[in-house]
């Protein structure tokens, strides 16, 4: 089988594994052919490159099909590469946590334009999954104090491992909901959060793609706000006195979010919209 497929080299397996992954949407079928086969290689791209008619051996050759058959059947790419850059970072994602969002750089460049480059602020990112704000924040802010919470005790270690595989040890990881783990804690300067905001009967989550993901990284109550009105409700409590909170949320929920900061006693809010223009981080800030 795995023979009529992708007989011979690796330059004619990719071109074979592209045309299959063509048939996914929204999808670059060359790229994705090539990270899954440098994936299964355990070598760069570069080297598929260099090297287009190299054999392939059948063993590999089958696993490699194997491989472009779980990603046509909707596994996301970062799931079966093991692997999602975020920030320029490479991060390890399994599929305990929400594969990161090119859409979530946002929420990290607007913290970045609040933090000042040698502050040593104490962050807290809520729900971090696998850690991808708190270590972009880490990165760009060395000497901020950064605290990484999530309810999932197997999401919290592939966040501590990224963590640790980056550099980024000082990161503080505790396990809990949103803010409870703070407990006791001195107040935050700045709160980060991209917690799950789909309905629960929004048509989105039928996309195969999200399927494979955690649900609790994704849908929150009926509505998709019920996380967001918990963080806004904890979060005056752990802020110090014009300490900001950030949240990412749906690109319909802009009004709602803001509303809802308003309630909880935030002052200077606004929306801030993506690359797509839709609305996707809201700000409010502690008087
Ligand atoms: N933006 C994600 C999606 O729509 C949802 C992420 C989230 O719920 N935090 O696929």
């Amino acid at each position: 089988m795995a023979r009529d497929w992708g007989a011979g080299s690796i330059g004619t397996a990719l071109a074979r594994a592209a045309r299959r992954l063509a048939a996914l949407d929204e999808t670059d079928p060359r790229l994705e052919a090539e990270l899954l086969l440098a994936h299964l290689l355990e070598r760069p791209r570069s080297h598929l490159h260099a090297w287009p008619g190299n054999p392939l051996p059948e063993q590999q050759e089958t696993a490699y099909h194997a491989l472009v058959e779980r990603r046509l059947a909707g596994e996301p790419l970062a799931y079966l590469t093991g692997e999602r850059e975020f920030w320029s970072l490479s991060l390890r994602v399994t599929p305990d946590t929400l594969v990161p969002r090119p859409d979530t750089e946002l929420l990290v460049e607007l913290a970045l334009e609040l933090i000042p480059p040698r502050a040593s602020w104490r962050i807290a990112d809520l729900g971090t999954g696998s850690g991808a704000i708190a270590a972009a924040v880490a990165h760009e802010r060395p000497a901020c104090r950064v605290i990484a919470t999530d309810r999932s005790a197997a999401a919290l270690a592939v966040a501590r491992d990224n963590f640790e595989r980056l550099g980024l040890g000082t990161v503080e990881c505790l396990q809990g909901d949103w803010l409870e783990p703070l407990a006791g804690r001195p107040p935050s300067d700045l709160i980060l959060s991209n917690p799950p905001y789909v309905a629960a009967a929004d048509p989105h989550l039928q996309t195969p793609e999200l399927q494979h993901e955690p649900l609790s990284a994704l849908v929150a109550g009926d509505d998709g706000l019920s996380a967001i009105r918990r963080i806004a409700e904890q979060a005056p409590a752990h802020l110090r006195a014009g300490g900001r909170l950030l949240l990412e949320h749906g690109f319909q929920q802009g009004a709602a979010v803001r509303r809802i900061l308003r309630q909880a006693g935030f002052g200077q809010i606004g929306t801030h919209r993506d690359l797509a223009g839709n609305e996707r981080v809201t700000a409010g800030r502690i008087p």
